[in-house]
C-alpha cells in the first residue's frame, strides 16, 4: 500500500521509517527540495496550491495524510476530490485555530484556560479586564512551538504585545499557573476503535519541548481522566489516525492546552518505549490495519536535539540510548534529532548530561 503524507520534514521521515517495517510505502509532498523524508520514499516537490504536483501526487498514492498541522485546508480539500484523506478536515480545521480548538473541547465539557478572541487593540483591552494578568496573547493561527505568543504582565503592555504578534488575530488566554505539562498521545482506527499511550510529562524551554519522560511518574489518577478527553475528542471528530493533546496539570486536575492532529515530538518515545511506535499506529489506523499495541516496555526519557549536533560518540556510550538523527543541518532552534533513554529512565542524571550535551 502506498500512503501520501503532505509535509516531508522529521515526522515524515519517522513515519516512512515504521511504514518499511509493515510494507507500507510512503510518498511526501513538500515545498523544500530538501525535505528530510525524502531519506524513506519518493519526493515530490510543489507548493501547497501548485494544483498540478498535488495532482501528481495524488495520483501516485492510495490515501493520503498529513505530518503538520499547517497544512492549508485549500490543499486538502483539493486532494479529496482524488484521494481519501485523514485526519479528517474538520479536525485540522479546528486545531488550526486555537479559539476554534477550545470552543470544542469546551462542547465536550473539557476544562481549558479561559480564553476570548481578539481581534484589535480595543478588544484585547476588553478582554484583559474580564481575565486578567498575567496572561498569554497568541496568535490563533499558524502558532507553534511557543513562536507567535506573549506573555502580558500588565494591562499597559496589551499595545507592545498587539504589535508583538503582528497584529494578527488572536486569543488571550488566562497564564495556568501549571504544576507541570503533559500530554497523551490517542489513536483511532477506521472502525472506530481507539487506544491511549500513557501520558507522558513534557519540559518546554523557549517554547520548544526539550524532554518528555514516559511515562509520566504519578499519572495513575490522571490517566483516566485524560484518556476520558481524548476518547470524547476522538469520537466527536470521528477520528482516524494519531492525536496528540497537549494538558497541564494544575492541583491535581487536567486543562486541555491545545492538540495536534498528527504524529507528535511527545511520542517519539514510542519508537523503542512502546509495543508499537506513534508513528506505525497512525499509518496502521489511515490504512484501515487493526491498531497494535500502545502499552509501554519500560521507562524512556526522550531528549531533543535542538540547533547543534551532539558528538554521537559520546551519546553512543551512554547504555540504553537510541540516537535518532534526521539528517538536518545546524541552526538555532531547530530540531535536528532526539535521543530516547530506555531503562535507565529513572536516573535523573542521565538526561541532565544528555542535554548538556546536545544544548544549543
Ligand atoms: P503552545 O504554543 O500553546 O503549545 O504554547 C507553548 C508553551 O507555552 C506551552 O507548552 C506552555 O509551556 C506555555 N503556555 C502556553 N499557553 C499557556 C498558558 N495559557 N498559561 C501558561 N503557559 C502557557
Amino acid at each position: 500500500m502506498t500512503v501520501g503524507i503532505l509535509g516531508g520534514g522529521q515526522l515524515g521521515r519517522m513515519l516512512g521509517e515504521a511504514g518499511h517495517a509493515i510494507g507500507v510505502d510512503c510518498v511526501f509532498y513538500d515545498p523544500s527540495p530538501d525535505a528530510c523524508a525524502q531519506a524513506f520514499g519518493e519526493l515530490i516537490v510543489g507548493k501547497y496550491s501548485d494544483e498540478k504536483q498535488l495532482r501528481i501526487f495524488a495520483e501516485k498514492v492510495e490515501l493520503i495524510t498529513y505530518e503538520f498541522e499547517n497544512v492549508p485546508t485549500d490543499t486538502v480539500e483539493f486532494l479529496l476530490k482524488f484521494r481519501p484523506v485523514s485526519p479528517p478536515l474538520h479536525a485540522l480545521a479546528t486545531a488550526q485555530d486555537r479559539v476554534l480548538e477550545k470552543e470544542f473541547f469546551r462542547s465536550l465539557g473539557v476544562a481549558t484556560a479561559p480564553f476570548r478572541a481578539v481581534e484589535n487593540v480595543d478588544q484585547l483591552n476588553d478582554a484583559l479586564k474580564e481575565i486578567g494578568t498575567p496572561s498569554v496573547l497568541k496568535t490563533r493561527r499558524m502558532g507553534y512551538d511557543g513562536k507567535g505568543q506573549v506573555v502580558i504582565k500588565k494591562e499597559s503592555d496589551a499595545a507592545a504585545a498587539w504589535e508583538a504578534i503582528g497584529e494578527n488575530p488572536a486569543i488571550l488566554e488566562g497564564f495556568v499557573p501549571f504544576d507541570r505539562e503533559l500530554s497523551i498521545i490517542a489513536v483511532r482506527g477506521k472502525d472506530g476503535t481507539s487506544a491511549c499511550y500513557p501520558l507522558v510529562e513534557n519540559e518546554h524551554r523557549d517554547g520548544i519541548l526539550r524532554v518528555s519522560q514516559a511515562p509520566a511518574k504519578n499519572s495513575a489518577k490522571l490517566q483516566g481522566v485524560a484518556e476520558n478527553f481524548a476518547t470524547l475528542a476522538l469520537d466527536a471528530l470521528n477520528y482516524v489516525g494519531v492525536l496528540a493533546i497537549e494538558l497541564f496539570e494544575v492541583s491535581g486536575k487536567l486543562l486541555v492546552n491545545e492538540m495536534a492532529p498528527r504524529v507528535h515530538n511527545s511520542g517519539h518515545w514510542t519508537i523503542e518505549g512502546a509495543k508499537t511506535s506513534q508513528f506505525e499506529n497512525h499509518l496502521r489506523a489511515v490504512t484501515g490495519m487493526p491498531l497494535g499495541s500502545t502499552e509501554v516496555v519500560g521507562e524512556s526519557v526522550m531528549v531533543n536535539i535542538i540547533g547543534k549536533l551532539p558528538d554521537e560518540h559520546a551519546l553512543s556510550e551512554i547504555p540504553g540510548v537510541h540516537v535518532h538523527l534526521y539528517g538536518k543541518t545546524e541552526r538555532a532552534g531547530r530540531k535536528l534529532g532526539h535521543v530516547t533513554l530506555t531503562k535507565t529512565a529513572s536516573d535523573r542524571a542521565l538526561p541532565a548530561l544528555l542535554e548538556k550535551i546536545t544544548k544549543s
